[in-house]
């Protein structure tokens, strides 16, 4: 199973990308559409800024695209599986696939893009209350 220190754990999860405890997203459940990709500013654990820089997650385009991708071939594999569909069913599953999994996908894009740029430290909860103890001293 997926655990925390794996990145897939973070990428799937939602997860801060530096200590895996707690999600990126203010709201759990990603099908609450106003609330999808609204996040915390930072992680409450390590300190993390999760907008590391103006339009980051602009990046994220690119990795959205190609999980759209994957979830389409996927879906046309599965159709195929049980049935020989038309071309018009096959259009209809993936367009439906494609909506139905939009939410999940967009924050996917995200949770991956971070992942690229940021990584997983073990010690990073300790490190940053270590840090914040120095600052009021
Ligand atoms: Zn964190």
């Amino acid at each position: 199973m997926l655990k925390k220190g794996n990145i897939l754990y973070s990428m799937f999860f939602g997860k801060c990308p530096k200590c895996h405890e707690e999600s990126m997203y203010v709201e759990k459940n990603s099908y609450k559409l106003a609330t999808t990709l609204k996040m915390n500013k930072k992680c409450s654990s390590c300190g993390q800024r999760y907008h590391i820089e103006p339009g980051f997650f602009d990046g994220a385009m690119y990795v959205s695209y190609a999980l759209g991708i994957a979830f389409s071939v996927a879906a046309f594999v599965l159709a195929n599986l049980f049935f020989t569909p038309t071309v018009w069913q096959t259009f209809g599953i993936i367009t439906l696939t494609m909506i139905v999994l939009m939410p999940l996908m967009a924050r996917m894009a995200r949770s991956i893009w971070i992942n690229m740029f940021v990584h997983y430290d073990k010690n990073a909860v300790q490190k940053y209350k270590e840090s914040q103890k120095n600052n009021f001293r």
